[in-house]
């Protein structure tokens, strides 16, 4: 798939981690497409906030959305869908995806302290826990809004806290991201075959392939677009609603 394509779903990623941070969520979020008809069957915000659940990551409640529509025990689905999330994911969802077989993963930012893609671990990629299932990965589409967003979350949080801490009072920085390290995650050939000799020079420098950052993901109202995602997801639904009903545990 192109990087237009990518950056396309990355769009949809970031309007849902945009949605996520207007109620109260940290800003993380994810889209399921499905490949074969480029569709979206699923969506997944961090919900741990509201749930006060720590494992209730992006990632695992889109998984959750998926196996109400086809069942826990039939995981072929995953094969044929790219998962396009705003944030690296961490080494427990990587663990899940890669053990369901998903088949491509795209993300904004690394994860620095629990990333399962390449920051921390190459979860995707190693020989440990089901070896059969190996993914690409692909980073830093929509990176710079990936982060803005998380800075918009902790300096809120920092406001309310009863005990803001003043090294986080700082003014929000909006122009100055750290450097793109793609050697993280793809080997120099990898990321020539992922994306364009043209672009080489990212790679080389440590920079995002955009210098530009979309600020309209960032500060436009997602209401409108949450409820047309909704609406999407369920149609996908109901387009495969003649598959039989997984058979229940008694
Ligand atoms: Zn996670």
């Amino acid at each position: 798939m192109s990087l237009e394509v990518h950056s396309h779903y990355m769009r949809m990623a970031t309007k849902l981690a945009k949605y996520a941070l207007d109620h109260d969520e940290t800003p993380v979020a994810c889209i399921f497409v499905h490949t074969p008809t480029n569709r979206v069957v699923a969506y997944g915000m961090n919900d741990t906030n509201r749930s006060l659940t720590g494992i209730a990551h992006a990632e695992f409640m889109g998984i959750a959305q998926i196996q109400s529509k086809f069942g826990v025990q039939d995981t072929s689905i995953f094969k044929s869908i790219t998962l396009y999330v705003t944030v690296e994911p961490c080494i427990m969802c990587a663990s899940a995806l890669k053990q369901l077989g998903v088949q491509k993963v795209v993300f904004g930012c690394g994860n620095e302290r629990f990333g399962g893609n390449g920051s921390i671990l190459s979860i995707h990629k190693d020989s440990c826990t089901a070896p059969q299932n190996k993914h690409w990965s692909i980073p830093g589409i929509l990176r710079k809004e990936a982060i803005m967003l998380l800075r918009y979350f902790y300096v809120r949080e920092n406001e309310r806290s009863p005990k803001p801490r003043a090294k986080a009072n700082r003014k929000l920085d909006k122009s100055k991201f750290p450097p793109m390290d793609w050697t993280l995650y793809l080997s120099r050939d990898e990321f020539e075959s992922v994306f364009d000799s043209l672009l080489l020079k990212h790679y080389d420098d440590s920079t995002d392939l955009s210098d530009t950052l979309n600020w309209g993901l960032i500060d436009d109202n997602q209401d409108r677009f949450f409820s047309h995602l909704k609406d999407e997801c369920e149609q996908f639904c109901l387009q495969t609603a003649k598959k039989p009903k997984p058979q229940t545990v008694s």
